[in-house]
């Protein structure tokens, strides 16, 4: 993998986890030499590609910028706009990605890092100066100012301990971290956030849902090669509310859109892998009976959506709750879609997904 595919993959791996990131905060870059590329101000982290959504800077020239103390907010603004090569505007923390040495940056505003970014914790832990390996900023406006912040900590920190942790929660705010490839990011990640909950005394299974949601888009990442693929958990339906407790029944599309947006019917997952992940072979099935990608998952008690952006996520979930409430008024006296209607609304794109051997 060059940079920049690595960069679209450390973009969209929580793009879609709701406790990871929302809406079109957080940003990711990747140093290559003087350039620094980075997300563009505005994206989406789902929309960073590997031709869109992310923008060119020379780094030296950003760095210079940052050794201007005196600069305010506008005359960095102006400055970076000259250091900008790409297309697009670059996101308003590229100060902070020029600050941190690591090839790869990851800057979130996951729920954790913000619970313990905005808790008494966090206070006492900065004042008593804990080297646990995290480095802490006070709050500061996002953009130069928080830049400014936090490289007078990252200075104060190394003369202190003769470092700089590669992982730093900016109060009540989020997080920011980096390492040399992504995966180390990715674990550096789960790392610090086990940390902090513990710091906090909270239980570690906080997040279970999304972490399902995880293991979901990697059994199928493992399974089948596909473009883009991300997924959402619903916040409002379970299979407790949709099926009272028991088992869930077989649930066919009751009108044209359920069979466009959520296709023919949702597929249950029942079997675990030790992994944790589930057995994928209803996946299989569903794909050789009609053959596309299932679009709604049943798993471990949740409900999954399954899309190429995180906007047909969203569509399948609104046209999901349509046919979920048809379900549960009409029980098993209501009248489905037929077999032979359901095909013709498919259309047949077997070829797009392939399964990997
Ligand atoms: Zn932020």
């Amino acid at each position: 993998m060059n940079s920049i595919e690595n960069l679209v993959r450390l973009s969209q791996f929580y793009a879609d986890r709701l406790d990871m990131n929302q809406a079109g905060g957080g940003n990711t870059s990747v140093k290559e030499g003087d350039v620094l590329y980075i997300k563009g101000s505005g994206v989406n982290l789902s929309e960073v590609r590997m031709q869109s959504g992310y923008t060119a800077v020379v780094l030296s020239q950003v760095k210079e910028i940052l050794k201007q103390e005196s600069l305010d907010e506008s005359g960095a603004q102006e400055r970076i706009s000259t250091a900008n090569i790409g297309t697009m505007r670059p996101s308003i923390e590229t100060y902070l990605h020029a600050l941190l040495d690591g090839k790869y940056v990851l800057h979130l505003h996951t729920w954790v890092s913000m619970l313990y970014a905005s808790s008494a914790e966090f206070s006492d832990d900065r004042a008593a100066d804990v080297d646990d390996g995290i480095l802490r900023v006070e709050y500061a406006k996002p953009g130069f100012e928080l830049a400014k912040a936090m490289k007078r900590q990252m200075d104060r920190f190394e003369r202190q301990h003769g470092y700089v942790p590669n992982w730093i929660v900016l109060q009540n705010h989020g997080i920011i971290g980096s390492g040399d490839n992504v995966d180390s990011i990715l674990e550096g990640l789960l790392d610090v956030h086990t940390k902090l909950l513990r710091r906090m005394n909270r239980p570690l299974n906080l997040f279970d849902k999304y972490c399902d949601q995880s293991k979901l888009k990697n059994a199928f990442n493992k399974r089948f090669e596909t473009p883009s693929l991300f997924i959402r958990t619903s916040e409002d339906l379970s299979l407790e509310n949709l099926f009272g407790g028991g088992a869930s029944r077989p649930m066919h599309a009751f009108f044209p859109d359920a069979v466009v947006y959520c296709g023919p019917e949702p597929v249950s997952l029942e079997a675990i892998e030790e992994s944790g992940e589930p057995v994928m072979t209803p996946v299989d099935q569903y794909l050789e009976t009609y053959g596309e990608l299932p679009k709604v998952i049943f798993f471990n008690g949740h409900v999954f959506f399954l899309g190429e952006t995180l906007k047909k996520c969203a569509e399948a979930e609104d046209v999901f709750k349509a046919q979920s409430f048809l379900s549960r008024q009409l029980q098993d006296n209501g009248t489905e879609l037929s077999e032979a209607q359901v095909k013709e609304l498919l259309s047949w794109e077997a070829e797009k997904y392939r399964r990997r051997q």
